[in-house]
């Protein structure tokens, strides 16, 4: 049996207007052929095929085609969208000729936009299918963030989304390419049905450990224990993708059994929109109190959440707004600061190790939320290049220039390219930062705490504004379709009225 493998992903935040171009996706790794496989074993949806494939007994042979990955940030740009259609048609033409595919596994996030396209995993699905033909299955791995449209249906055989929140990429990996392999060897008949739900909703509630999503998600679990059901998999598109088809689904895949696909998609999307108003409750506090709070705890290490500026949802890692309350509120503790600024990174690094340097910080991406601040402070380390990490689905991350920049008791740790801000202890460490010798940890993520976590004491959620603030009032919606709870009242939606589909249901 041969399987294809594609895995393209990058989240897009319409807030961020900071194109991401295929130099971003380098920064992170762009794999072709033999080496994604080699580079990727055990990470990644990528490291859970080739475990499914390990572990399924049968004789599979992987063609892996491309894999590139991108972390969140603002649209990717019209080059990056093309060069992507050139690899996958190039990838999968060759393939055919050298002979044949039984199965594509499709790995994409669902959330990604293209410079004048909304749909940009619609369109990578729809490519697929034209060179493929209706005979080859494809399973499509998705974040959970993503925004499902009728195009992605319509090219694809079944769906698997994340199941967590942080998220397993590797688990959904297995699960994809396992039930890819059934569809294969034992000639399977998925059958989709799928709600669109006019919801949107910020991300203080997204975990799935607890409250309204882990009720949402346990459902879907409870589904699939039905043999008939394939996979039930449910998507809170991220609330930064402002696309014409935007909004929260559901997605039900049973073998060959139509009307059960759409009674439980009915129940999971009626489920969902009972639940829309436990999915707006609001946690973050002020700036000003979250430093407050941070400052007067007794020990650290206090992780203080720039909800705002999450990198992880696409926010360019700019915001300067905590760092300004920590020098006005002249804070006594020890605090670690995270800062994105090409500009400031190669300033500092002109200046060199021991100089004192007054310069503008932030606002570099997004100046609409954010004012450079003038901050003076000395040089402690330049670095920076790539740095080996422990993560889900990358083993090494590029920082570009970096530097250790200390402004009393605050360390700003200020790069050069996107990376992963200072979400993780060890970019700290590569910098020759200790970070248990400080009280508060600013990272600059809503949900993934799971890096710090070991060495956390307390989380603290700070309301501020930004590409991935929790006031999705505000931000300037323009192309999702209207009306969308909460932007609008919304009273009378059920999930069976506004099928998008064959409508079988009764
Ligand atoms: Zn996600």
């Amino acid at each position: 049996m041969r399987i294809a493998l594609i895995h393209i992903a990058q989240e897009t935040n319409d807030f961020n207007p900071v194109l991401t171009t295929l130099e971003d996706y380098e920064a992170f790794g762009i794999f072709e052929g033999a080496e994604t496989l080699e580079r990727l074993r055990g990470l990644g949806q990528v490291g859970g095929h080739l475990q499914a494939v390990e572990d399924s007994g049968l004789t599979v042979e992987t063609v892996p085609i491309i894999r590139a990955w991108a972390v969140a940030g603002g649209r990717i740009s019209r080059d990056a969208f093309d060069y992507f259609q050139g690899k996958i048609r190039a990838g999968l033409e060759a393939a055919l000729a050298q002979g044949g595919l039984d199965g594509l596994a499709l790995q994409l996030h669902g959330a990604c936009a293209a410079e004048g396209i909304d749909d940009v995993e619609g369109e990578q699905a729809a490519l697929c299918r034209e060179i493929l033909g209706l005979d080859v299955p494809i399973v499509l791995g998705l974040d959970h963030h993503a925004n499902i449209t009728q195009k992605t249906i319509d090219n694809c055989d079944a769906f698997v989304g994340h199941r967590t929140q942080p998220h397993d990429t590797f688990d959904t990996g297995v699960i994809g390419t396992k039930l890819l392999l059934k569809i294969v060897s034992e000639k399977l008949r998925p059958t989709t049905a799928w709600r669109k739900i006019p919801l949107v909703s910020h991300q203080e509630q997204f975990l799935t450990s607890k409250g309204p999503m882990q009720v949402w998600f346990d459902r879907a679990r409870a589904l699939e224990a039905d043999p008939r059901v394939l996979q039930a998999s449910n998507y809170p598109m991220q609330p930064w993708l402002d696309v014409a088809e935007g909004g929260w689904s559901t997605i039900v895949v049973t073998n060959n059994d139509q009307a059960l696909a759409e009674q439980l998609a009915d129940e999971l999307a009626d489920l969902c929109w009972s639940l829309r108003d436990e999915f707006q409750v609001r946690e973050a506090v002020s700036i000003d109190d979250a430093v407050r709070m941070a400052d007067a705890e007794t020990q650290g290490i206090v992780v203080i959440s720039d909800t705002g500026d999450t990198v992880f949802g696409g926010a360019a890692g700019d915001s300067n707004l905590i760092l300004e309350a920590m020098i006005r509120l002249n804070i006594q503790s020890r605090a670690l600061v995270p800062l994105i600024s090409p500009d400031a990174a190669r300033i500092l690094t002109e200046a060199g190790e021991g100089a004192t340097v007054t310069l503008m910080l932030g606002g570099d991406a997004a100046p609409e939320f954010f004012t450079p601040l003038e901050v003076t402070g000395t040089v402690r380390t330049v670095g920076g290049g790539i740095i080996e990490i422990v993560d889900g689905h990358q083993s090494e991350v590029n920082l570009g220039q970096a530097v250790i920049f200390d402004v009393g008791p605050i360390t700003l740790m200020i790069t050069e390219l996107r990376g992963l801000a200072g979400n993780l202890p060890e970019l700290y460490e590569a910098m020759g930062v200790e970070p248990r010798d400080y009280k508060i940890a600013v990272v600059k993520t809503a949900s993934n705490f799971q890096y710090f976590a070991p060495i956390t004491s307390r989380v603290i959620r700070a309301d501020t504004s930004g590409p991935g603030q929790s006031d999705v009032f505000t931000l300037p919606w323009k192309r999702i379709p209207r009306p969308v709870y909460p932007l609008e009242p919304v009273e009378d939606w059920r999930a069976v009225s506004s099928q998008p589909g064959s409508g079988a249901s009764a």
